[in-house]
């Protein structure tokens, strides 16, 4: 009888699991998913664990739960620290793997532009980690904020400046708004309301959510000044120290929180040749998502540089669907005899963010049309419900932004920090 042919996947978030789980049960593979951590989670939604809105469990799920039942994939926690692609093997922080065939699928990391001291001061929001760090600080800051006599030391704790004006930019300064006008001043009363501090969202672009269409990008504008959210366009974020963030057109802004959501770039590994790595770090791939110069390896997702399909010759929109569609592809690809294999053609399926409670946008794949407000909101609910991993997740969101949009309230904003015994 011939040997399996050993697949090695390293990354199990939107592209791993989806390839993972399209290539499960087929015999003549035998699988091993690797991730640094032991759980797959949902980033559309970190910004609600960030601000204690969601818990993180509802939006993570571990890998060996999920993997119940698929008798040819096994899970190994680790990571990824080089690949030998001439002996076929990767080097993990825990130990060696050898493979048939690799599959990258390791995503992003935050990109701080190589300043050192935004990266050591800043709050990134890419993992769970980050997610309840920045819940940590932010509600010890606000603890802090009652015992500080000094008005002007008080308004920088309570004044939060988000890098960054994508979809999570939008997202964190809409639900930091909402928690400012429904739940601060209930919870800390010492604070009054000129204590509050205020909400600065800040891009170098000239609009936010860059790649939207301009009915969204104006939509959203609107709603965010409603919530007296300050947008500053066209201007960086050049340094941050002392409680001050930098600006490059020579002005600043005193606050002790900058929240870094201004940039990623895909993770690099030794072993690979400089020349494989494109725009972002990521890796060059043909159309079947093979890494230029490898026979058995390919790359997926947010780690992968796809230039020849048609409508995206500069690469995949780094989102969660070009990841999910390419994991598929890749899968589906690897059951076929290779002369049937199909280049993988992304499948736009329109992009949705949400500002706040009521109030969201959708574009239509090509912008063709343009949805806001309720109805936009309501369709951001049941397709990131849809997007959890498995039907208790789905199910406890659902019951929480009930409660949420019910009371303007939730209350996970527990101080929680890990002791050190190892
Ligand atoms: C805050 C935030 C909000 C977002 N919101 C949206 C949204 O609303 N809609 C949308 O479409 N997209 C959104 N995105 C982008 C989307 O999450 C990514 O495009 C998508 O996750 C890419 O999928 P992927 O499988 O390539 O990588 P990921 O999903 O990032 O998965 C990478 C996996 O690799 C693992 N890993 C990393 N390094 C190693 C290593 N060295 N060894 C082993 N394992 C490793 C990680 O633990 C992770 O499980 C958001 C991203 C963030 C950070």
């Amino acid at each position: 009888m011939k040997d399996k042919s050993k697949i090695v996947v390293v990354g199990g978030g939107f592209a791993g699991l989806e390839f993972v789980k399209t290539l499960s049960n087929v015999e003549e593979y035998d699988i091993t998913l690797i991730d640094s951590n032991n759980y797959n989670f949902f980033p559309p939604l970190l910004y609600q664990v960030s601000t204690g809105f969601m818990e993180p469990s509802a939006i993570s799920y571990p890998f060996r739960k999920i993997l119940r039942g698929m008798k040819n994939v096994h899970f190994r926690l680790g990571s990824l620290e080089k690949v030998v692609p001439n002996e076929n093997k990767v080097v993990l922080d825990n130990g060696i793997l050898d493979y048939d065939i690799l599959v990258i699928a390791t995503g992003t990391e935050t990109n701080f532009f190589g300043n050192k001291s935004i990266e050591a001061y800043s709050l990134p929001m890419k993992t769970i980690s980050d997610a309840l760090s920045l819940r940590n600080v932010v509600f010890t800051r606000l603890d802090k904020a009652t015992r500080i006599e000094d008005k002007k030391e008080r308004k920088k704790l309570l004044t939060f400046v988000i890098a960054g004006a994508g979809p999570t930019g939008v997202e964190l300064s809409g639900i930091l708004s909402e928690m400012r006008m429904h739940i601060l001043q209930k919870d800390y009363p010492e604070l009054t309301d000129d204590d509050l501090g205020e909400i600065y969202l800040l891009d170098g672009q000239d609009s936010v959510l860059a790649a939207m269409s301009e009915k969204a990008q104006q939509y959203t504008l609107d709603k965010l000044s409603k919530l007296n959210v300050k947008v500053v366009l066209n201007t960086l974020v050049t340094d941050f120290k002392d409680g001050v963030v930098h600006l490059s057109d020579d002005t600043n802004i005193e606050s002790e929180n900058l929240i870094w959501a201004a940039g990623v770039s895909a993770r690099v590994f030794e072993g690979f040749d400089q020349s494989s790595y494109g725009a972002g770090k990521r890796l060059k791939t043909n159309e079947f998502n093979l890494v230029d110069g490898h026979q058995n390896i390919y790359a997926l997702g947010d780690s992968a540089l796809l230039t020849n399909d048609k409508n995206y010759a500069n690469g995949h929109p780094q989102i969660a669907q070009p990841a999910i569609q390419q994991g598929e592809n890749l899968a589906k690809n690897l059951k076929l005899a290779p002369n049937l294999w199909k280049p993988f053609k992304y499948t736009n399926k329109g992009s949705l963010a949400i500002i706040g409670r009521n109030k969201a946008v959708m574009d239509s794949p090509n912008h063709i049309f343009f949805v806001k407000g309720f109805l936009a909101w309501l369709i951001w609910i049941f397709v990131h419900i849809m997007g959890l991993v498995n039907f208790k997740n789905k199910l406890r969101t659902f019951y929480n932004w009930i409660g949420y949009y019910i009371y303007k309230d939730q209350y996970f904003r527990m101080i929680i920090k890990p002791s050190d015994k190892k």
